[in-house]
């Protein structure tokens, strides 16, 4: 008893089992056997295709919503400059210090006193 046994082999790597791919472009026709790692490409894009056309085919249910405009937030509102400048009032108790107490002869003595230093 003699069996005749006829597979395909993979053109690339002579792989078995493979399958018969028949791929048309531009009126030409290319037909190749190959084994499944091969064929992987020509199958994931067979899938994709197949996938856009059902797709584009199906009814707008993914009908995406407009974009929504968002204003700019205001920035939050300044505080006054008064409020930021100001300091906290010096505890009179604290270290002991005593404010020094110019009177305006003084500070006009001492301004004086200056422009003569710088001359
Ligand atoms: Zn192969």
């Amino acid at each position: 008893m003699k069996i005749t046994v006829e597979a395909t082999a993979c053109d690339l790597d002579k792989e078995m089992p493979a399958r018969t791919y028949g791929i048309t472009v531009d009126g030409e026709s290319h037909e190749m056997d190959l084994c499944a790692p091969h064929a992987k490409p020509i199958e994931d894009l067979i899938e994709k295709a197949r996938q856009a056309r059902e797709q584009a085919s199906a009814p707008a249910a993914k009908a995406v919503p407009p974009m929504q405009f968002n204003p700019p937030t205001p920035p939050p509102p300044r505080r006054s400059a008064a409020r930021q400048t100001e300091t906290p009032t010096p505890r009179k108790r604290a270290g002991g210090r005593r404010p020094k107490i110019t009177s305006l002869a003084e500070i006009e003595a001492q301004k004086k006193t200056t422009q003569q230093d710088q001359d």
